[in-house]
């Protein structure tokens, strides 16, 4: 009987304890731009359903070129993915050129072209996650998303997937298998890394890991590897939850009160305790250089 407990207790633990996260894709792709658009959107799409993930895509009109990428956008939700808002003109709100009726204006066009899709849901991303260099800024958009009844957006693992992504498409170009090799073990170190760092953060912060949503882009590097970034991330005890059921994690009901807002939430949190260490902006292509030449790869900046 007590064999039977203990084994109980083990399981439950074991389930209690598993550290969860769900994937998010920004931006999407504008077809008269990047010829292997819908190639991308499709290997993407099609990973995600082989590993039974729903997702959800935060995509901005000016990325997508407004109508001409909107059927791509339309597939995630036609699966069953989400469809969140990223903006018209995919401003940086910190930016002081950039005003919040400006702002504004572009949040509700993305509202607009966006909500009619099968699968949105009233979510907005922060373009480069910057969510305002002043008061004015920061709290006149949280006001328009209480009043849309928008929820949160937020990541809690922010990573730099789109510089990888840069140098994947140098080396594509060049035909370098050799580096693409190496890139892709350095890719998927990078972000294991993010995730373990942002969860240490939770630890410290929250003492307990929440459920995580991880910063990605609909990119050919996650064309070309994210079923690899998938098993890597299940080996290490990851398991994937649907974006719905991590944003019912309280931790993305927290609004701070920090300037210059933004960066992942367990950053902006882990800024009000006062973690040491904490980088600004939290990722960047600088940060990689190490992890590039721990794998190998010499990169001009
Ligand atoms: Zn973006």
């Amino acid at each position: 009987m007590q064999h039977w407990l203990a084994i109980l207790f083990l399981l439950f633990n074991g389930f209690a304890s598993a550290k969860q996260l769900a994937l998010s894709f920004d931006d999407g792709l504008d077809p008269q731009i990047e010829v292997q658009a819908k190639q991308i959107n499709h290997d993407i799409l099609a990973t995600l359903y082989q590993n039974q993930i729903k997702a959800i895509l935060f995509p901005s009109l000016s990325k997508i070129g407004y109508e001409q990428g909107l059927a791509l956008v339309s597939e995630w939700g036609q699966q069953g993915h989400r469809i969140g808002n990223h903006s018209d003109l995919h401003q940086n709100l910190n930016h002081d050129d950039v005003s919040l009726a400006a702002y504004l204006d572009s949040m509700q066009r993305g509202d607009s072209y966006f909500k009619p899709l099968q699968g949105f849901v009233p979510r907005y991303r922060f373009p480069f996650l910057k969510e305002g260099n002043t008061q004015q800024k920061r709290d006149g958009v949280r006001q328009w998303l209480a009043q849309h009844h928008y929820q949160s957006g937020a990541v809690s693992m922010d990573a730099s997937d789109w510089y990888y992504n840069q140098l994947f498409m140098q080396y594509q170009t060049a035909n370098d298998q050799v580096s693409l090799s190496k890139l892709k073990q350095a890719y998927i170190a990078h972000l294991l890394d993010r995730a373990a760092y942002y969860d240490c953060l939770a630890e410290k912060t929250l003492g307990r890991s929440p459920k995580h949503v991880l910063l990605l882009h609909v990119r050919a590097i996650n064309a070309a590897w994210l079923g690899d970034v998938i098993t890597a991330f299940r080996q290490q005890g990851w398991q994937f939850i649907d974006s719905d059921a991590a944003y019912q994690d309280p931790v993305y009901k927290i609004q701070l009160n920090v300037l210059p807002a933004g960066e992942s939430i367990l950053w902006q949190i882990a800024k009000v305790y006062g973690i040491d260490g904490l980088r600004y902006p939290a990722e960047d292509a600088p940060y990689e250089q190490e992890n590039l030449r721990h794998f190998g790869l010499t990169v001009d900046k």
